[in-house]
């Protein structure tokens, strides 16, 4: 029966049983290093908890059942769970990944992995035959992130994954943006899903924490080697809020991209806006991939202003009383940020122009407030 329960049934119910010492229908929270065993080596299959942790263990295969994958294994933040993937590499090795990434997997990959060796290609994925160039026998992984951020664009995980195996080179995707309720990329031939658990699976902006699921065992054997070697776990408190967040993903997620849809809808009538950057509009040029990959389009939207000015799209951030000024997304509340000076302030403007992160780009992180307020709310910081 649990094989083939349905999404929210799963983020309910996916790989927890009640508590085995007291029947607790929540996990509990396992706050203890250690475990005492009766004799050398005979324990409960719990020995120490950076290696393995109830309350983790139980969110790990939570969210490997709803990413559909039997793997799960969590981190204290989704840079940890990232430092995890490419310490799978080995220096020579190479590495394909898109080229408007979050800005911190960008740091990551250039300040702190280059230096032992491995190399890093950026490019667009928007057109996959810019992977196929740069291909190589060193090319170890592709990574992915669709949506992306700011600019909301849309990569055909599927036929990254066609080239990937063609090619015997693993793809990682980040579905951090997509969540797994609207995108499934081990489905779509994804070799290990990566998330920033801070922002939707969380989902109360009271947590930092990453994830990494897949199906393959060994794969799955060298993630628990280095989770266990390197160290970054995240703690028993945190995973069992998680584990509390998730059990109404698929309700958040629902109204996430309800009120998305009506805000984008009614920014792009709006006198004052240019455009407006969300994967549902007919008119975006990945529409046709984000339909046939995603179930629902979310509640991330990016829009620009007519004329460009630095100035007006300030003062519209700081003049909104519902939506807050802060960087972070995903969740309950509704979050506005201006990535030229904020997230992406230290690319060179001309660099992060090309890429469309203009002086008067605007971020909306759409909660799940009551949308004619929050329309309301930036129709008074419109004016
Ligand atoms: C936030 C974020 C990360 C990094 O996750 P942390 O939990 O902040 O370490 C990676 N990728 C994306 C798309 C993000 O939004």
């Amino acid at each position: 029966m649990k094989d083939n329960m349905r999404f929210g049934t799963k983020a309910i119910h996916g790989g927890l049983e009640p508590d085995a010492a007291t029947g607790a229908i929540m996990t509990p929270i396992y706050q203890t290093s250690t475990y005492v065993q009766e004799s050398v080596g005979d324990h409960k299959g719990y020995e120490y908890s950076r290696t393995l942790n109830p309350t983790r263990h139980a969110l790990e295969k939570n969210l490997a059942a709803i990413e559909n994958g039997i793997f799960g294994a969590c981190f204290g933040s989704g840079l940890a769970a990232m430092d995890c993937v490419i310490k799978m590499l080995n220096p020579g090795d190479e590495v394909i990944s898109t080229n408007d990434l979050y800005g911190g997997s960008f740091r990551l990959f250039k300040t702190i992995f280059e230096k032992y060796g491995i190399k890093f290609h950026f490019v667009s994925m928007i057109d996959t035959s810019a992977i196929e160039e740069k291909i190589n026998s060193n090319t170890k992984l592709i990574w992915v992130e669709t949506p992306t951020n700011p600019m909301m664009n849309i990569i055909d995980i599927k036929a990254v994954s066609q080239i990937a195996k063609g090619n015997n080179v693993l793809l990682a995707v980040d579905n951090t943006f997509a969540t797994p309720y609207l995108q499934t990329p081990l489905d779509l031939g994804a070799d290990i899903v990566m998330h920033s658990v801070t922002k939707y699976l969380g989902g109360h902006s009271d947590v930092v924490m990453g994830a990494l699921i897949c199906n393959d065992e060994k794969i799955a054997e060298e993630i628990y080697r280095i989770q266990n070697s390197s160290g970054a776990v995240c703690g028993p408190q945190d995973s069992f809020l998680v584990l509390r967040g998730i059990k109404t993903l698929h309700l958040r997620v629902q109204r996430h991209c309800e009120n998305g849809e009506k805000i984008a809808k009614w920014l792009v009538n709006h006198p004052k806006v240019d455009k407006v950057y969300w994967p549902g509009f007919e008119s975006h040029p990945n529409h046709a991939v984000a339909k046939k990959q995603m179930k629902g389009f979310g509640g991330m939207i990016s829009f620009t202003l007519k004329g460009n000015s630095l100035e007006a799209s300030h003062e519209i951030v700081a003049k909104v009383k519902i939506f807050c000024l802060a960087e972070s997304l995903g969740g309950v509340e509704s979050l506005i940020g201006h990535p030229a000076t904020m997230t992406h302030a230290s690319i060179p403007k001309e660099e992060r122009e090309k890429s469309g992160v203009v002086d008067s780009l605007i971020r909306l992180s759409v909660g799940v407030e009551d949308v004619e307020d929050l329309i309301q709310d930036l129709d008074n910081a419109m004016v």
